[in-house]
């Protein structure tokens, strides 16, 4: 029934009207009431003054003082009666006198029952129609205040919850005719962009979903022709096939790595559309982190005595973790060699373990290398994602690294992240729950 504001108006117009009437009503009343009360005692006072009508002379004070009295007299009636009474007075006449004060009272006498019930019938009227003012009022604070609970609030708190829900996802189709006002307007708005972005939503999980099963179907593949390929070459370059001249030996060199470099992406893809699956089970057990931090750092000394890096380890508890040992291998694997590769010559990447204020094991890689924008922080844990930009131009990298290190952190119960300043370094880190690390002697250890 209209807009909000219309009603709004309507009901305003109406309670304050009604309200404003009942109010001059009463307000008229008692100016009445007072005219009528200062009207009788006016006439008991002059009843009082002309008892004895012989003592006044027609230029005495009391005699002027009547004759204010008698203006103030209403109706003309009495006014006219008092001013022949008065009349009387002055030309001293004895019998005009006694007659026009027998008429006089008797018209006083008669004026004062009028007046008097006059002013009961007043007393009356002003308190009903006072009260029915302020009941009026009343009525009308209540009638507003539930008309903006029912037709403002109550509808928003309905539109605000349906926002949280879909921020949460659990927005539903729940279908209700919104009130044709302007909330109602807001909330059919909000239905149809709510049921738009969800349908966008399920069309971009098809995709993606779509996209996944492609990447891993041609990744799949691919891996047995270039397993092979990888084996051919590795068996040509090891003289099987007769001895290469050194140019080959180079091309075939090259080849290989380059094999590798593509069967690492495979891997790298069919990793994470397991992971994304569900379907990466993790084989947990106790493991010493002193042995696979170790591990870890001994792989990659190649790597970094080509880089000219320096890995450094400080700060390792004696602790037990219950996880996939390779896993976990795999993501401090990824963060020791990002870290070497963005490293300059001479610098130190240095390893540490720690238990943190939550009581989490907390592994950190420190770098002193280039750093990585605020903006590209989060980003860079995102499939495919490298933090490039002018300054920084696309390195060699495939940007799933951290996107599954994230995932197999994530299936482990923790937190990966980072933190960093351009220009001075950065420290990635990753976070164990509680239960899943003991003190060296509290648990045995996988053989
Ligand atoms: P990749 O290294 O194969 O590109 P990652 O997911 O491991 O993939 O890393 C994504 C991006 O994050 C890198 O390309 C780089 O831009 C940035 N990054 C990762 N580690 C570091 C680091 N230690 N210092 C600076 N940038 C880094």
């Amino acid at each position: 029934m209209g807009s909000i504001r219309f009603r709004l108006f309507l009901l305003l117009t109406l309670f304050t009207g009604t309200t404003l009437v009942l109010a001059a009503v009463s307000v008229h009343s008692a100016r009445d009431f007072r005219d009528g009360r200062q009207q009788l005692e006016t006439s008991y006072m002059i009843r009082d003054e002309i008892q004895d009508l012989s003592s006044i002379k027609g230029d005495s004070e009391a005699f002027r003082k009547l004759q204010t009295v008698r203006a103030q007299l209403t109706p003309y009636r009495r006014m006219d009666e008092f001013s022949k009474l008065l009349q009387a007075v002055s030309e001293n006449n004895p019998r005009m006198l006694r007659e026009r004060h027998q008429v006089f009272l008797k018209n006083e006498a008669e004026f004062q029952r009028y007046t008097r019930q006059h002013l009961d019938y007043l007393e009356k009227r002003l308190t009903y129609f006072a009260l029915l003012a302020l009941a009026t009022l009343l009525l009308g604070f209540v009638a507003l205040q539930l008309f903006v609970n029912r037709s403002v609030i109550r509808p928003i708190r309905d539109l605000s919850r349906k926002m949280v829900d879909f921020v949460n996802d659990r927005y539903t189709y729940q279908f209700s005719v919104p009130a044709p006002d302007e909330i109602g307007h807001m909330q059919a708005t909000f239905n149809s962009l709510a049921q738009r972005v969800i349908s966008n939503m399920e069309q971009l999980r098809t995709l993606d979903q779509a996209k996944s099963e492609f990447l891993s179907i041609a990744s799949h593949e691919l891996r047995t022709p270039l397993t092979s390929i990888k084996g051919s070459l590795s068996l040509m370059r090891s003289g099987i096939v007769g001895k290469m001249n050194d140019m080959a030996d180079n091309l075939l060199t090259i080849a290989e790595n380059e094999t590798d470099r593509l069967i690492r992406l495979i891997n790298d893809i069919l990793d994470l559309a397991k992971i994304e699956a569900r379907k990466l089970p993790l084989h947990q057990e106790w493991h010493s982190l002193n042995n696979l931090v170790t591990v870890s750092l001994q792989s990659l000394q190649g790597l970094a005595g080509q880089a000219d890096v320096l890995l450094q380890c400080e700060a390792m508890p004696p602790v037990n973790v219950y996880m996939d040992n390779d896993r976990i291998q795999q993501v401090l694997t990824n963060l020791l060699s990002n870290a070497i590769k963005f490293s300059p010559k001479g610098k130190p990447v240095v390893v540490s373990c720690q238990v943190n204020e939550r009581n989490e094991l907390l592994i950190e890689v420190r770098d002193a290398g280039r750093g990585i924008d605020p903006q590209d922080q989060e980003a860079i844990f995102q499939k495919f994602r490298q933090a490039t930009n002018a300054k920084n131009p696309l390195v060699k990298g495939t940007g799933l690294g951290l996107a599954i290190a994230r995932a197999l952190v994530e299936q482990h119960g923790g937190e990966i992240g980072v933190r960093s300043v351009p220009g001075e370094g950065s420290t990635f880190y990753f976070t164990l729950p509680e239960w899943k690390y003991a003190l060296a002697n509290k648990v045995e250890v996988a053989a």
